[in-house]
């Protein structure tokens, strides 16, 4: 079987259903593009003979490969939706051969990729490339992963010789707006060991640190009067806000962190001269710390309240999702069995920490430790974004190694 066709088939079909997903709406899905593409692959995998196929509310599609040998049971995760980055929802791939130099994706609208800013391109000089048309991301993110797992199905359910333990998979919509489909999961129907997420970037990134993340709101109701008569009398809950905003350092914030430090991070405010609303997150991938943040925001709340005894002042509090590495530590199955992979087929291991979350996190969260290796892609939430066939196929070769040690 040739492994690039079967991937390259898929990823055009999946890619040609716009799945955009909308974070002004709380429906999970929250367009119906994604239930399109969540019934597409669920008669996909029906006809390849998978059991328990179904498509819930959420449109999150289950399905479940039977074993035919010992090992640990597998899950692997890949999201529905492409990333709402005021690009258009319609995805139109091209494969271009890349001879050097600037890539032109759109010649009516003169739209390149300049290798200036792009020098990784370099790097598939004469290799076979998939491109958007530069008016849309590609959505490598994460439809090169969905190709990656029903082409791995495709091949366990062709080549009955290759061995492989119970392998559950998910499709899960809302991934860019909050791992909304992850956290709406049903883990009854998803009764694995470990899983993985197919959901970096390039050749060889494995990822298993993500941060610890949690949202608030604070609610804060002034005292409204005429300010003709308001002396002694107003409470202003705007100015309330900026008070408490004030106590947390200006040094712990998205825009001056990095690696692995934490921040706090104040995301909307709104009021009215009676009402005020405030939100924010607060990010730390050490556990520890994450915690402290807590404390921290709950002391500073009571701080403010004393400064303001007449102000009705309220706080609700949330954790979003946790870092996969809280539980695990590189050295345990899920997590070695990836570096065992790469070092098998001779990938370099690239490891990061990343500022953010995946399916993973949410999963983790969850208990099902859920590390994420490559998809082979460049330049995630961008025009762009591009794949090249040969780490595409990297990618694939990882997902069919992972099962092969699984049951070795
Ligand atoms: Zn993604």
């Amino acid at each position: 079987m040739d492994k690039i066709e079967i991937l390259k088939t898929r990823f055009l079909r999946y890619a040609s259903v716009p799945t955009q997903s909308d974070p002004t709406t709380p429906n999970v899905p929250s367009t119906e593009g994604q239930r399109d593409l969540a019934n597409m692959l669920a008669s996909e995998l029906k006809e390849m003979g998978l059991c328990d196929v179904s498509v819930d509310e959420h449109a999150i599609v289950y399905a479940t490969l039977k074993a035919n040998a010992q090992g640990p049971v597998l899950g692997f995760v890949s999201h529905l939706d492409t990333v709402n980055v005021s690009l258009s929802p319609v995805v139109k791939p091209q494969i271009l051969k890349y001879e050097g130099g600037d890539v032109l994706l759109n010649k009516e609208k003169n739209i390149s990729i300049k290798l200036s800013e792009h020098p990784e391109l370099e790097r598939y000089q004469g290799e076979e490339i998939i491109f958007s048309d530069g008016t849309s991301v590609l959505g490598a993110d994460n439809k090169a992963a969905m190709a990656n797992i029903m082409s791995m199905l495709e091949i366990l359910t062709t080549d009955k010789s290759i061995k492989h333990p119970e392998i559950h998979v998910a499709f899960v919509p809302d991934e860019e707006i909050g791992l909304k489909g992850s956290k709406l999961m049903d883990l009854s129907k998803f009764k694995v060991d470990f899983a993985y997420t197919i959901d970096s970037c390039a050749l060889g990134e494995v990822v298993y640190q993500t941060f610890n993340a949690g949202q608030g709101t604070i609610k804060i109701k002034g005292v409204s009067a005429h300010p003709m008569s308001s002396k002694g009398v107003l409470v202003n809950p705007m100015l309330v806000a900026h008070d408490y905003i004030s106590m947390f350092n200006r040094d712990e914030t998205p825009e001056c962190t990095a690696g692995l430090d934490g921040y706090w991070w104040f995301t909307s405010i709104k009021s009215d001269p009676l009402y005020c609303t405030l939100n924010f997150a607060i990010r730390d991938h050490d556990k520890k710390h994450y915690e402290m943040r807590k404390e921290v925001i709950k002391e500073n709340l009571e701080k403010l309240k004393q400064m303001h005894p007449r102000a009705e002042i309220s706080l609700e509090f949330s954790d979003t999702y946790e870092n996969i590495a809280n539980n695990v530590s590189a050295d345990d199955k899920p997590i070695a069995m990836i570096f065992e992979a790469l070092d098998e087929l001779k990938i370099k291991p690239i490891v990061y920490a990343m500022r953010g979350g995946t399916d993973g996190s949410a999963l983790s969260a969850r208990g099902i430790v859920t590390p994420n290796y490559f998809t082979g892609a460049h330049n995630f939430h961008s025009y762009a974004e591009f794949l090249p066939l040969s780490s595409f196929e990297k990618s694939l070769n990882v997902t069919l190694k992972l099962i092969e040690l699984s049951v070795r």
